[in-house]
Order: C-alpha cells, then structure tokens, then sequence
C-alpha cells in the first residue's frame, strides 16, 4: 500500500528519543520532510544526526520546551517557515511523574497539565491555519491506554490526559468538515528508553535485574511481551497519512491487547 506521504510536511514533537523518534524515523522514510522537537538542543542534534545517517532525508531540529506557553506557537511557526507549510502535526512529550495521589501539590498538577494537555491545545491551535492550507491535513495526538484503564500509580496521567482525548474527539467532529483528520493513539508498555530507565529503577529498588522486570510487567499482556517502537510507529504513520482518509475521531490502542474491555 502506498501511504502517500512522499514530500508531506511534518512536525513531531518530543521526537529526540522514544515514540516520537519513532515516528519521525517512519514518516522520514516514507519520504515525507520532517521537523522534529525536544526540549535539549544537544540531545535533539544527536538524534537527528542519527536519523540522517540511517535515512537519506529532510530533517529539522526545533528545540524547545513545550511546558512553556510561548513555545508550542514557535516551534508550529519554525516547521512552517522550514518546510514551507504543514500537513502533519503529531503532538508528543515526556509524561508526568508517577506516585500516588497525594504525593502531588498544587504546581505538580499545575504543571503536568501544561505538559500533558495544554501541550496538544497549543500546538493545535497554532497549527490550524496552516493545517487549513493542506490539501490531506491530520492531526495525531499521542495519549496513553490509561484513559481506558487507569495505571496504578500515575494518577497525573491517569487524569490528565483523558481531557487530551476530549479534545481529540472534539475537534475531529468540530472542524471535520473542513477536511483536518484527529486521532488519538494510546500506547501501553512500549520498549522505550523511558521505560528502560524506569525498569532499571525498579531493579535496582528490588535488586532483581532489568530483563526480569520487563517480563514481569510485560506479564499482564497477553502477547507476553512490551511493545516495539516501531511498532507503535506503524500504527502511527498510518493514521497520519492519507491512506487512512476516512478515518478520523479514532482512539487507538497500541497496546499488544493490555486493555480488556470490549470498547
Ligand atoms: P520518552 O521519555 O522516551 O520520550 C519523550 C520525548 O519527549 C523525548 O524526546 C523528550 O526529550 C521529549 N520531551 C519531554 N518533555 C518535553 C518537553 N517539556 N518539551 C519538549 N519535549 C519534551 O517517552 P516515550 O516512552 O517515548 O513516551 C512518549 C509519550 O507516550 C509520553 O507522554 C509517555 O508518557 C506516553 N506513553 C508511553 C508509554 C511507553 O510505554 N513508552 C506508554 C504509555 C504512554
């Protein structure tokens, strides 16, 4: 199948590491011209270094911190002037802390919202009028399986991010008519650096070793394993791309069938 995203412009946020990389990585080797964010300079160039010697593409760094409010509308404006307009926003960031529910004050609340909700709000509403312009424009949010099955102990998440669903759904009826496609994925245990960190931390705590802590969280799905980030990547890009036109309003679980309801 052709997704049809030769020369498509895309801007990824987040996308130094992880599911983010991912994505970008995907799109740039279906040939689409992308710009890729993160909140570290460094950190950014070295991923785009390595993005670039794997794939012969268009590639620009926007750094940036996306929990601050001026950012989001830079970073819509650097793609837009770097790839001369947009047809792709993805919007991804690092997730909020984990810990029980009163292990959190008042500006750690303040804050996970800034990076888990008001993020995507912003970014969308700088991208809309250049996202008009597009002939095939779409919008991926990218959320977690915890809206569907909250996680034990990360109730910032847990919370916040359903009102990201919200918003995805909402716009894909409210502006779905002038042709802009919204989507959600919603991730589970992904094999990312960020989940690698996180089971190191577990071992260590535990005093168990790394791959024994990801079998026994990757116990609880029933493909017995986490997920690839390519995998997710797959998933993503499709749903990016105008090969999935009609699909819109969709939250997806990438999740290797973790989440047990039947909606
Ligand atoms: P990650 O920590 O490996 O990567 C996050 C990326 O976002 C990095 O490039 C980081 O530099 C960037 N980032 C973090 N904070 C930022 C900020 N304030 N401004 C700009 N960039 C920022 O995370 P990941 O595992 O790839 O996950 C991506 C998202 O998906 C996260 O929100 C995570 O909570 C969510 N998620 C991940 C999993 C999983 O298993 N990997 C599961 C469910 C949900």
């Amino acid at each position: 199948m052709d997704l049809q995203l030769d020369g498509k412009r895309a801007l990824v946020t987040g996308a130094s590491r992880g599911l983010g990389y991912a994505t970008a990585r995907q799109l740039a080797s279906e040939g689409a011209r992308v710009a890729i964010n993160s909140r570290s300079k460094d950190k950014l160039e070295v991923a785009a270094k390595t993005l670039k010697e794997e794939i012969e593409c268009e590639l620009h760094t926007l750094p940036g911190d996306l929990t601050e409010q001026d950012t989001p509308a830079k970073l819509v404006a650097g793609a837009v002037q770097a790839l001369g307009g947009l047809d792709i926003l993805v919007t991804n960031a690092g997730g909020p802390p984990s810990g029980p529910f009163e292990s959190f004050d008042e500006p750690t609340w303040q804050k996970a919202i800034d990076l888990s909700f008001l993020s995507h709000v912003r970014l969308i509403r700088a991208a809309l009028p250049h996202l008009r312009k597009s002939s095939s424009a779409s919008v991926l949010t990218i959320t977690s399986v915890s809206v569907k099955q909250p996680i034990p102990n990360l109730v910032l998440s847990n919370s916040i991010r359903a009102a990201t669903i919200g918003l995805t759904k909402t716009l894909a009826l409210e502006i779905g008519s002038e042709g802009i496609r919204f989507n959600s994925i919603l991730p589970s245990w992904t094999e990312t650096e960020r989940v690698y960190e996180l089971m190191s931390q577990r071992a260590e705590q535990k005093g168990t070793n790394v791959e024994d802590e990801i079998q026994a969280q990757s116990d609880g799905s029933p493909m017995g394993r986490m997920g690839k980030p390519e995998e997710f990547a797959n998933a993503a890009v499709f749903l990016v791309s105008p090969a999935a036109s009609y699909i819109t309003g969709v939250m997806l679980p990438v999740d290797g069938g973790m989440y047990k309801g039947t909606l």
